[in-house]
């Protein structure tokens, strides 16, 4: 494994966007449906994607992107950004005895990973497309519950569901 053998042009596309029009987590600009997303990230799933070993993140870069010197996050404020996230982890489990999200079991995920509609269906979507295991659910909530902590959100939103369901298609081996 980890060779790229298939066609390379499709399988960078399918790595770079997380939605048909590519620009899901990128600020307001994704305008595709939860239908459209859980579809296409279908798509790209499967033995073929299992074979990809490592996965790298590439955000649409925009114009204004292009034109700043800076371009994504410096090391410090990625840094800055877990610390928070695990501050914020912290504070909500200091009643529970647990310190990460990774450490939830099943009763406190449905406490803490609430989903709202347009989640849910994301995920139900995804679980049916993507032939997931039962065991893989409570996994994608803790997970997606850390990208929101990153985000400073304090709602699981498709956003965030979508960009963990990516990594879960693009990583089985890995993830879950
Ligand atoms: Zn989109």
């Amino acid at each position: 494994s980890g060779t790229l053998t298939f066609p390379s042009d499709f399988m960078l596309v399918a790595a770079m966007n997380p939605c048909p029009c590519g620009y899901l987590g990128s600020g307001d600009k994704c305008h595709c449906t939860v239908n459209e997303i859980a579809k296409y990230q279908s798509k790209i799933s499967g033995p073929l994607l299992d074979r990809i070993d490592l996965m790298v993140e590439m955000p649409a870069v925009g114009y204004e992107d292009l034109q700043s010197t800076a371009s994504g996050e410096s090391s410090t404020e990625i840094k800055k950004r877990v610390v928070k996230a695990h501050e914020i982890q912290l504070q909500r489990y200091k009643k529970e005895g647990i310190f990460f999200n990774a450490q939830l079991n099943a009763a406190q995920v449905e406490k803490y990973c609430v989903l709202g509609e347009a989640e849910q269906k994301l995920l139900k979507a995804a679980f049916s497309s993507m032939d997931l295991s039962a065991r893989a659910y409570h996994k994608i909530l803790k997970v997606a519950r850390t990208a929101a902590d990153l985000d400073g959100s304090e709602e699981i939103t498709v956003r965030h569901l979508a960009e963990v369901l990516q990594y879960r298609s693009l990583d089985r081996k890995y993830m879950i």
